[in-house]
């Protein structure tokens, strides 16, 4: 069976049960053991590498600079839609603007 060790830096720090490992009254608690494919790829996959949302944001803190490097947004972008509004009146008759927005396929 295909593992990874949770990439949580402070994951062998948190004192629950399912971490305690060794015999006798000497034991170490030990980062969590995930199974690969756990969850059939949700997110990407991303829950093959972390145990939970902790050791997820305590990676992302650790190695923000790092993560950002690998695509940089360096300008904003920008979606084409329409916008359409229409004029209603709610329930005690008082005229509303509503706007949808819909997307435009430029494919
Ligand atoms: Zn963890």
């Amino acid at each position: 069976m295909n593992y990874t060790w949770c990439h949580g830096p402070e994951c062998h720090t948190k004192q629950t049960q399912s971490r305690i490992r060794g015999s006798g009254r000497d034991k170490v608690l030990r980062t969590i053991k995930i199974k690969q494919g756990r969850y059939n790829g949700y997110q990407n996959g991303i829950w093959d590498y972390f145990c939970g949302n902790h050791c997820m944001f305590d990676f992302i803190r650790e190695h923000i600079t790092s993560i950002i490097a690998i695509a940089p947004r360096r300008q904003a972008l920008e979606t084409p839609i329409k916008v359409e509004k229409e004029q209603l009146k709610d329930y005690y008759n008082n005229p509303y603007t509503r706007k949808t927005i819909t997307r435009v396929d430029n494919a």
